[in-house]
This record gives structure tokens, sequence and C-alpha cells, in this order.
């Protein structure tokens, strides 16, 4: 037995960990009776790989082939973004999609069908996948596809691990010519302005905005946006850049040694970070070619930084909401949020684009994602914040959250009931793949 958490440290549990180097030994560890679940890199914030029989799937992390013609690679499914990133990028390579860490595994990438700052053009991780092979309860092996066993694989993706483990999948990556990315950043007064810079950046393969979320009245929803495109070797300007354009500059990596104490984080200290990071971007559009680990993954460069909230714990409140529900209903929750002075400086806002999957979380409309210390008062908030996502049509991503009640799951995501039956019947047998959230919101 030893503890083990998620991101948020919350919940932290006592559980039975063991990996595995081979589908036959996981193949008999699965013979061993009762709950058991995957865990990749422990990305995801509440308990969605937490049970307390956990299988780690880190050390299963082999390239299995690469096609130099077409970018169509094959791994197992416990290698990290990060490995593919540091293979592929200098041959020429970049990932489909990739959340804002590179700290996680390809198959923790496709059982929450992460997205990335360019969903509205290119849709999730799952949506990449051309063919994955997947371990079920009773040690049998499920090849599917969008083409080949079609109902399975629509459940695997976006389905927390809970069809079966997953041990390899194949993807195409995308061509790049340079490891840089040539960025904008524009700074937004309040929410509106930042809902019409998105609108206005549809064409920009990335955007996304950190918005200060304790900026109260006019200034209610001010932010950051940051858009890019992969850069071409002919925009390149620096020499550094220009020598070898697809190999970037290693960045000062930080470390948080220990959990900082509760008092640290308040409201002080949290309205002059977010004063300080807004003011620091001048008014207008700034341009700038930056590497793509400074784009896309700036929290990857402090080791530990889940620790600045201390042993409390933290969570993340993300939710999406319709379209056309956007305008009205982002105001009156950013509102609420504001008005409890609770969020901290963590608060992302991306428009989604188009997505019907069968559990996927996207789907066209404005999500925001925001870190929450955890408290009595923050659990009340969420309670509200639930009521309000759920009237406007909109859901929680269960990749964040450690806390929603299984009515809420039902009455948001419009497949649960269907979800709940299919889990039933691939867990029949004396194993089950289940795990704390699965229980939490009703699926097992
Ligand atoms: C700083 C930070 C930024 C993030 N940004 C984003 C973002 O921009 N977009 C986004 O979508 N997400 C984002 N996330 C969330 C993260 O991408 C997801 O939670 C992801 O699923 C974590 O993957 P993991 O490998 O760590 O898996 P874990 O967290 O260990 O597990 C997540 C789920 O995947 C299942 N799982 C893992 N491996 C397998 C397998 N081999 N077979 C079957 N099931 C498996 C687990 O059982 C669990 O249900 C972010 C997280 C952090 C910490």
């Amino acid at each position: 037995m030893r503890k083990i958490s998620d991101w948020g440290n919350y919940p932290v549990i006592d559980a039975e960990v063991s990996g595995f180097d081979s589908a036959e030994q996981l193949r008999s560890k699965l013979e061993k009776p009762g709950p058991v679940i995957a865990f990749g890199n422990g990305r995801s914030y509440g308990d969605a790989s937490l049970q307390e029989s956990i299988l780690l799937t880190r050390r299963f992390n082999k390239f299995l082939s690469f096609d130099e013609a077409t970018g169509i690679l094959s791994c197992q499914a416990g290698t990290m973004l990060s490995e593919v990133l540091d293979v592929f990028v200098p041959r020429g390579w970049f990932l489909p999609v990739t959340p804002g860490t590179k700290l996680i595994t390809i198959g923790g990438a496709i059982a929450a069908d992460v997205h990335g700052k360019n969903h509205h053009v290119d849709g999730s991780f799952g949506q990449h996948i051309l063919s994955m092979d997947v371990m079920r309860n009773d040690g049998s092996i499920i090849t599917c596809s969008p083409e080949e066993n079609t109902d399975f694989f629509k459940i695997t993706v976006g389905g927390m691990g809970l069809t079966g483990m997953i041990l390899n999948a194949t993807f195409k990556l995308r061509k790049i010519e340079t490891a840089y990315i040539r960025g904008e950043t524009i700074r937004a007064a309040n929410l509106n302005e930042i809902m019409d810079l998105f609108e206005a950046s549809s064409d920009w393969t990335y955007s996304v905005a950190w918005i200060d979320c304790l900026a109260k009245g006019d200034a209610m929803g001010r932010s950051i946006m940051m858009r890019g495109e992969h850069a071409a070797e002919g925009e390149l300007v620096s020499p550094a850049h220009k020598h070898a354009p697809l190999i970037p500059k290693q960045g000062l990596q930080l470390d948080v040694p220990f959990d900082f104490p509760n008092f640290a984080l308040n409201k002080l200290t949290m309205n002059a970070f977010n004063f300080a990071y807004y003011n620091k971007c001048r008014p207008g559009t700034h341009q700038s070619i930056v590497d793509y680990n400074a784009f896309f993954y700036p929290l990857d460069a402090i080791d530990n930084w889940n620790r600045i909230y201390g042993k409390r714990g933290f969570t993340q409140y993300q939710f999406v909401i319709p379209k056309k529900a956007g305008r009205e209903g982002m105001h009156k929750i950013l509102k609420r949020i504001t008005d409890s002075g609770l969020g901290s400086f963590l608060a992302v806002l991306k428009l989604f684009g188009e997505q019907e999957s069968f559990m996927s979380f996207p789907m066209a409309g404005y999500t925001l994602a925001l870190d929450f210390p955890i408290s009595l008062k923050a659990m009340d908030l969420f309670k509200e914040l639930d009521a309000m996502v759920a009237d406007y049509g909109g859901r929680l991503y269960l990749a964040k959250d450690s806390r929603m009640d299984a009515e809420m799951f039902e009455k948001t995501y419009p497949n649960a009931a269907d979800f709940r039956q299919a889990i039933a019947l691939l867990n029949e047998g004396t194993t089950q793949f289940e795990s704390l959230q699965s229980k939490r919101i009703g699926v097992t």
C-alpha cells in the first residue's frame, strides 16, 4: 500500500500500486478479482485514475513504428507526450493536439480525449487516433478504430479508462518546419472584448486566453489572448533559431521543493500576481517568436507547481457552455466567481469548435478553467456554479473533477445512461475497471 493522488493532491488515498512491462504481465494482473484502474501520469486533477488497486502504465512506453512519409506513429500507451516531442520535433513532426502540459501519457490523452489551443480547428486528441488496442477485463484484446469495432472505439475515447487498458495507439503527427511558434499577445480590457477577440481569431490555429478571475466591475474578465501558428523556417529572425530551427534551446527548469503553507496563497497575494501579470502586457498587439515549450507548456517549467496550494490540495473547476448561451452565461458565471473572491491565478478561457462525441467534454462553446484551493466555501460555490452550468446546457470536464455528483453528471452528459449500461456489460466478470470518480458519478 502507498499514498497516491492525482495532480490536485485531493483526494490522497492508500492504494495497492503496480506496473507492467508486457501485455502478458498485465493479463496476469487482471486475473486478480476486484476493481482496478489505469494510472497514466496522474495529471488529471481529481480521482479519475484512483482506486484501491492501481495499474501504472508508465513503464509500457515503447515506440512501435513510424512512417517518415506520412507521420503515422504507433506507440505503447504509457508513452508521454514529452517523449514523442523529444524524439520527433527534431525530425520535423509535432503532436496533432496537445493539452497545456506535455507530461501526460498517450493513454491518458485518449481516455480523457484531451483538447488543446487548436480545438476550434483540429478537434480533440481522439479525433486523430487511427487505431488502438485495448485489453479488456478478461485479458482479451480488442483492436478498434473509427472503422473497426466502432462502438467500442467511441466509448473508449473519453471513456476515462472504464472500458479497459489502452495498450497502444496509432495516430498521425503534424509536419512542422521549426520548433517555434509565431505568436501574438493581445490585452483585452473585459469579458466582452476577449470574446470579440476569440470570434476574430478563428483563422488562427492556436488561441487561448488567460483571464483574471479576481477583477471586478468594468474590468471583469480582463484577459490576455495568446494566439499562434507554427513558424515557417523563413519566418525565424534570430540567428540562434535559424542555426538549428528544430532544436529549441533548453529553458530554465525550476522546482517547488515543498508544500507551501496554506496562508501563502490568499486574496492579497493572488490579486497582486494577477495585477502584475495583466499589466506586464502593454495595450495593443505584440508579436514574438517563441519556442514550443514556452507557448504550449509554460507551467511545465516549474516542477511540482501543485505544491503551492499546500497540503489541503486544490481542484480545477472547468466547464463549457454552448456558444449561444456564451455571452450571457459567461458573464453571470464569472460574476458569481469574482464576487466569491475564491478564484486563484490560473484561469484559462477558450472557444471550442464543434464536437459531438459519445462521452467527450468539448462542445461548440466557451470553456473556462480555474483553480481553487480546497475549502468548504469553494465546495458550496461549486454547487451553485453546477446549477448555472447545467441550466445553460453546459457540463464539467471529468479530467479535472474531484467532486461532481451523480445527478449533475446524468443531467449534463447526454449519453450518461447508455455509458453506464455499456460499462456494466464490459465489467461483467471477476475484475472491473472502476475509479473513485466513476463510483461517485454513478457510472459503476
Ligand atoms: C498543468 C495541466 C494542464 C492541463 N491542460 C489541459 C488542457 O489544456 N486540455 C486538456 O484536455 N487537459 C488538460 N489537462 C488534463 C490532462 O491532460 C488530462 O487529465 C490527462 O488525461 C492526464 O493524462 P495522464 O497520462 O496523466 O493520465 P491520468 O491522470 O493518470 O489518468 C487520466 C484518465 O485516463 C485513464 N488512463 C490513463 N492511461 C490509460 C490507459 N493506458 N488505458 C486506459 N485508460 C487510461 C485513467 O484511468 C484516468 O481515467 C491538464 C493537466 C495539467 C496538470
